[in-house]
């Protein structure tokens, strides 16, 4: 997998609906994959925080600004040259 890959299903990540199988390609690349690390990271404190023992259901303003969110932390770890 590679990094522009992982972008494109962080959503699916976020809201845990990506496919298991995939979620292990995921998994696999943020291991050896230390920007991608660091954002995804990111997004589990953040998840962590929200749901503080709630049951796992975001509610829609705050995915799309976690979504906005992640988007702009990974391009801040991957530069467009
Ligand atoms: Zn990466």
């Amino acid at each position: 997998m590679k990094c522009e890959e992982l972008l494109k299903i962080l959503n699916e990540y976020v809201d845990g609906t990506v496919d298991p199988a995939i979620c292990e390609d995921f998994e696999k690349h943020t291991a050896g994959c230390n920007p991608c690390q660091v954002v995804v990271d990111n997004i589990r404190k953040t998840i962590t925080l929200y749901r503080n023992g709630q049951p796992y259901e975001l509610p829609i303003p705050f995915r799309t600004k976690l979504h906005a969110l992640l988007r702009e932390r990974w391009r801040e770890k991957h530069p467009v040259k």
